[in-house]
């Protein structure tokens, strides 16, 4: 007798965040952080689960529904939030800040001049896009680039305009930032520069280019 093992059920799972709440302050506030992570990101991970559960998206990985999510138009908003926050908690640290170093740093002067020039790219794509979403830097071809995206849609999606291996992805949605920030946006996106890991993000590029 052989007994066939069923299919194991891919649970995603909500990610453990490696520093305090209070941790990115001035820049982020505490009560901005918990309530981000805990109603928005997680309830998007409970979300993902149920809108998968009985279907063959369940067998998926992350990056994997990404790239076919067009195959599940239910799953669209809780994947895409949660890869795009699970990267966001990433890319952010208390020790952050400052320019990237090496291969990382030579790509950005390379593609766009210099890093003062991404960073007015980076800002300008979050302040362009309307109501909610995301700003990005992407490896594309094995360059860098700059998109946005609306919603909780990201680069790794068949259904994106602009497709890419996102390095570093904003988030520009006003749960982000409104409590601290109220309206001022561009405040938010000067700020948020002071808390990037540019260790994570070179270890992406890194990634995304071999
Ligand atoms: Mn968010």
């Amino acid at each position: 007798m052989c007994i066939t093992p069923k299919l194991t059920q891919m649970a995603h799972l909500f990610p453990a965040l490696k520093y305090a709440f209070d941790a990115l302050e001035p820049h982020i506030d505490a009560f901005t952080m918990e309530t981000h992570y805990y109603k928005h990101h997680q309830t998007t991970v409970d979300n993902l689960n149920k809108a998968l559960a009985g279907t063959d998206g369940e067998i998926l990985s992350l990056q994997e529904l990404l790239a076919n999510v067009s195959k599940y138009p239910a799953a669209r908003n809780s994947a895409g939030s949660h890869y795009n926050h699970s990267q966001y908690w990433e890319i952010l640290s208390p020790d952050g800040g400052g320019e990237p170093t090496g291969a990382l740093a030579e790509a950005i002067d390379s593609c766009f001049g210099s890093f003062d020039a991404m960073k007015e790219k980076m800002n300008a794509a979050g302040l362009a896009r309307f109501g909610s979403g995301w700003a990005w830097l992407i490896v594309k071809d094995g360059k860098l680039d700059v998109c946005s995206t609306p919603n909780q849609d990201n680069p790794l999606m068949d259904i994106a305009e602009v497709k890419g291996t996102p390095i570093l992805g904003i988030d520009v949605w006003e749960h982000a930032y409104y409590i601290k920030y109220q309206n001022r946006r561009p405040d938010y996106l000067q700020a948020i520069w002071n808390v990037i890991n540019w260790d994570v993000v070179a270890g992406k590029f890194e990634a995304a280019v071999q």
